[in-house]
């Protein structure tokens, strides 16, 4: 992907010896969660949604995923304005709850909080396409199963 002005693109800053850190450990000096904004929504069920769903992702910097509890979620990938350049929080003290909830072991740095990412259109619209052949495939096998009727 070529970057233009403006994009930002979500890069996890890698540590020296990672493998023998703890996540705790980790998760301070990281930062990754200042450098996007989720949103919950809808599981799309209409074509309408579908199709407002592929105009957020066709813009820049916007993807959607699937948490862990099968939830959707609007993903915007733009840094907190008081992120200071060596990853520290400019208002520690006042942070918002949010910030001070965030937990390693649901970190989006090791993916650990998703089950599906799309960043293009086409990713989402294929698993939609996916699921939608199970789920007719479930239909169909739930109905070949069912005994028939005596006349
Ligand atoms: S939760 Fe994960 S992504 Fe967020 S700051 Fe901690 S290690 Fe980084
Ligand atoms: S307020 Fe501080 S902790 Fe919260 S996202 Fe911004 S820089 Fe990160």
């Amino acid at each position: 992907m070529i970057l233009d002005k403006g994009d930002t693109p979500l890069i996890f800053p890698q540590f020296k010896n990672e493998e023998k850190m703890t996540e705790s450990e980790i998760c301070v000096k990281c930062s990754g969660c200042c450098r996007y904004v989720s949103v919950d929504i809808e599981k799309p069920k209409t074509k309408t949604q579908i199709d407002t769903y592929v105009y957020y992702i066709l813009h820049r910097n916007v993807q959607i995923y699937i948490d862990n509890d099968k939830k959707w979620n609007i993903l915007f990938i733009t840094p907190c304005s008081e992120l200071l350049p060596n990853g520290m929080c400019n208002i520690y003290e006042t942070r918002p709850q949010i910030c001070r909830d965030y937990s390693a072991t649901a970190c989006s740095r090791t993916g650990k909080d998703h089950t599906h990412l799309f960043k293009t259109p086409d990713a989402m619209l294929a698993y939609l396409e996916e699921e939608k052949k199970k789920k007719k495939k479930k239909t169909t096998s739930s109905v070949e199963a069912k005994p028939k009727k005596k006349k």
